[in-house]
């Protein structure tokens, strides 16, 4: 479709309201498509995805503790799980005494392979199904 101004400054308003695609259609009188579309030769910010849970654990930020622990000031017997992106000032490792044959601590423990365990109950309800 050809696009008018008005209908671009609709299209970026509702856009950026997070008002859903299929609306943001319906509202113009256009498809979905076109809508992805132009969203994207506009530059305009994709959509967050719908595993938002997840990321918005993965982004939060942890405060930088007073006793803070570098790759470096990490002993054995210090939990190794990482706070923050790599690079950044505020990035930083647990360090707190880990858990007895594991590198991290029993909470970072529990988070870091509770997901593995889940993946694999998954991939064995899989299985389950494919016979
Ligand atoms: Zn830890």
């Amino acid at each position: 479709m050809e696009w008018t101004e008005d209908q671009v400054l609709a299209l970026t308003d509702l856009w950026k309201k997070g008002i859903t695609t299929a609306k943001i259609a319906a509202e113009l009188g256009t498809t979905i498509g076109s809508i992805t579309g132009k969203t994207s030769r506009l530059g305009l910010p994709r959509r967050p995805s719908p595993i938002k849970g997840f990321k918005r654990h993965a982004k939060r930020r942890v405060k930088l503790p007073k006793n803070a622990k570098k790759m470096f000031d990490l002993t054995d017997d210090q939990c190794r799980y990482p706070h923050n992106t790599p690079g950044d000032k505020d990035f930083h490792f647990c360090g707190k005494k880990i858990k007895p044959g594991s590198v991290y601590c029993p909470e970072h423990h529990r988070l870091c392979y509770s997901k593995i365990e889940t993946r694999k109950m998954s991939d064995a309800s899989i299985r389950y199904f494919q016979k």
